[in-house]
């Protein structure tokens, strides 16, 4: 790059670079001459250096100063806990106060004394350090006192953070890499190679950051984890192709987490390309173009000739402009994690995109539960840098585990306070996993029942569109005073993992009629514990809703196989009486677990495995094709032939 074209960027003359530059022990001669993509890279860091001093000196002048309260794993859920609100009640202030948080989501005090405000309720905080374990009054003693300066010119415009979605082949790698490539400033420099999964490029001389995860991963694993980082969705579509099932999600998926969406209109060099036809279908799913009368920008893109990624980035900065994106600089720093990894050499690795503040190589921080100090940062170059400003990517070295996508990196000065507040959180999470249930048709009928308004959140898969209106006017219009009705996506199909993701961000109930459940969808339900109910019956879908909204629910269990063994032979012990000795022919045989005992095909008995053992060994479980030792509680007269058959007891499926 040359000298002049460099302080052309930097809005300053050759000659004001040349002197910056000699002050730096480089010499040039003239604004022709060529520098190296890493003089330029110094120049721009000494420069944002000596702003970011600047800054420093202004703020600590400020004169107006209010503090804010942070406090360690304060979440909605546990908010609700102090102040004996019910969760719904708690949801719906929240809502009411226009606040995008889930359950989990961790808030400060000022939002605490915020939502109590809007249920009428007075929340006072006593600010009060003590160490110890950690209950939720306790962690309101345990806060950590902040400053931030209260004048508002502190808060600084940032970039805003683009995430593309879209259907599979609809071009969002491309784009995605048409975009870096056109506009990374060093190209000079030749082979870039981004390392981290997101990345900055400069346009019109401002930043814009991009989410480097195609598909919904980014945006929706980190909200189902109480972080939002969009600030932007470009929603592409393949003007060949028009509207996908994966379109219709990604639409869902940001309208859930009311993000502004830019409609990329794709492959626009295709002679088959219908942008017309594109408009009409996203119209059928309340994306209205501008041009047809509504508020959507649609722009016809092509990832390939590269034609319309200016107008793209053009409204990127415009919808930003109007967001008015703004995040102090100073004080300390959070962040999100973005992605993390374990790396041999290096050790666990996050990438973190800072939210406020600014990051500084040496800053002591806590990540989720897991505290470090940041040893080097690492821009998505994979060049070290000192500091990070909010909206950059970077990734960072010196975290002792490897924090979870989603999680909050806070710093805190105070090391010390630091590994307190990591142990807190440590028995807080282990506590949480233990309680946090999903909502479920049980828990939900049980809340109404106490006589609460709830929001019930809605996702509906049928197996044809009849069906699926069906079912949607059927469940909208069981909406009422108590109880408002959301049907936040529906689709024909079988429930996907992208169905359970959007459940566990947005708290919804996943509704199927005749439609399978995909293996990695059912593994994140039982995981996350999100109620999927499947059904091939639609007039039970119906007395089921009509239930839980009634309150009067209650879930019918079954009992089902879950071991059979055959009785081999007798011993006969004075001590502990009879063992049958057996052979388990399939499942799991477990001690406690509800066992029959059959005879000729006729039921002798009903009770419980009292002991099990394999030789001598007493054993939790044991599985077919092994051998074992079994005593029911209550029945010593097991004989040779005898089989047993053992029950676990689950939710009856329609
Ligand atoms: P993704 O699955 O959404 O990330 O899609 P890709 O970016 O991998 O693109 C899928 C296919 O469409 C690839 O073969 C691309 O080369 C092609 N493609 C993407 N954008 C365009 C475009 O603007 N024009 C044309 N003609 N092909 C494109």
């Amino acid at each position: 790059m040359k000298v002049q074209d460099l302080a052309k960027e930097l809005n300053k003359s050759p000659k004001e670079l040349i002197v910056l530059l000699s002050s730096m022990r480089i010499k040039v001669k003239s604004g022709t001459t060529k520098i190296s993509f890493k003089i330029v890279q110094d120049v721009k860091k000494r420069l944002s250096a000596e702003k970011a001093a600047e800054r420093q000196d202004t703020y600590s002048e400020g004169p107006s100063k209010i503090k804010t309260l942070t406090l360690p794993g304060l979440s909605i859920k546990y908010l609700a806990e102090l102040l004996e609100v019910s969760l719904s009640e708690v949801m719906h202030a929240v809502l009411r106060k226009g606040l995008l948080l889930n359950l989990n989501s961790e808030i400060d005090a000022q939002t605490a004394r915020n939502i109590a405000e809007t249920l009428n309720i007075d929340l006072k905080i006593d600010i009060e350090k003590s160490a110890g374990q950690s209950t939720i009054k306790d962690d309101l003693d345990k806060i950590e006192e902040n400053e931030i300066d209260s004048d508002p010119d502190a808060l600084e415009e940032r970039p805003p953070v683009v995430t593309i979605m879209g259907h599979v082949d609809h071009g969002k790698t491309l784009l995605l890499d048409a975009i870096r490539k056109t506009n990374v400033v060093e190209k000079e420099a030749g082979g870039i190679t981004q390392h981290i999964g997101a990345y900055q490029i400069k346009y019109h001389s401002k930043l814009i950051t991009f989410l480097d995860t195609p598909g919904h991963a980014a945006f929706t694993t980190l909200r189902a984890r109480g972080a939002q980082v969009t600030d932007i969705a470009i929603l592409v579509v393949a003007a060949d192709d028009g509207v996908k099932p994966q379109t219709i999600e990604a639409i869902n998926h940001a309208k859930a987490a009311k993000v502004p969406i830019i409609v990329a209109l794709n492959k626009a060099d295709k002679p088959e390309a219908n942008f017309d036809l594109c408009k009409q279908q996203l119209s059928n799913h309340g994306l209205v173009a501008e041009d047809w009368g509504g508020d959507i920008v649609m722009v016809p893109v092509s990832a390939k000739t590269k034609d319309g990624i200016e107008e793209i980035l053009d409204m990127i900065q415009l919808t930003a402009e109007m967001q008015e994106l703004k995040a102090h600089l100073n004080g300390p720093a959070k962040g999100v994690v973005i992605e993390s990894r374990l790396s041999r050499k290096k050790g666990p690795i996050a990438t973190i995109l800072v939210k406020s503040g600014t990051l500084k190589v040496g800053n002591p921080f806590i990540a989720g539960s897991i505290a470090g100090k940041i040893r080097a940062l690492l821009n998505d170059q994979g060049q070290k840098i000192e500091f990070a400003s909010p909206s950059t990517p970077v990734e960072i070295l010196g975290i002792s585990e490897v924090p979870s996508p989603g999680n909050i990196l806070e710093v805190i000065e105070n090391e010390k306070e630091c590994k307190i507040m990591s142990e807190q959180r440590k028995v807080s999470a282990k506590n949480e996993q233990l309680q946090n249930r999903h909502f479920t048709f049980e828990t939900i009928s049980k809340e109404i029942e106490s006589g609460s308004s709830i929001i019930l959140n809605f996702i509906i898969k049928a197996d044809v569109n009849g069906s699926l209106e069906a079912l949607q006017t059927f469940i909208e219009d069981c909406s009422s005073e108590k109880v408002a009705i959301n049907i936040i996506h529906s689709a024909t199909g079988p429930i996907t993992e992208n169905d359970a993701m959007l459940a566990k961000a947005s708290n919804a109930l996943i509704i199927g009629f005749n439609v399978p459940v995909n293996t990695d969808a059912q593994k994140m339900a039982e995981e996350e514990s999100i109620e999927v109910k499947t059904y091939s019956i639609i007039y039970e879908i119906m007395d089921d809703i009509n239930k839980v909204i009634s309150g009067s629910f209650k879930p019918v269990y079954e009992e089902y196989e879950t071991a059979k063994v055959e009785v081999r032979q007798i011993f006969a012990f004075s001590k502990v009486g009879k063992i049958a000795g057996s052979y388990v022919l399939s499942g799991n045989v477990e001690r406690n677990i509800t066992a029959k005992v059959f005879r000729d095909n006729k039921e002798m008995f009903s009770g419980k495995i009292d002991s099990l053992k394999r030789f001598q060994e007493d054993v939790k479980s044991v599985a077919s094709g092994f051998e074992c030792g079994i005593v029911i509680n209550g029945f010593s007269d097991l004989k040779e032939g005898d089989s047993i058959i053992c029950y676990g007891l689950r939710e009856k499926k329609h």
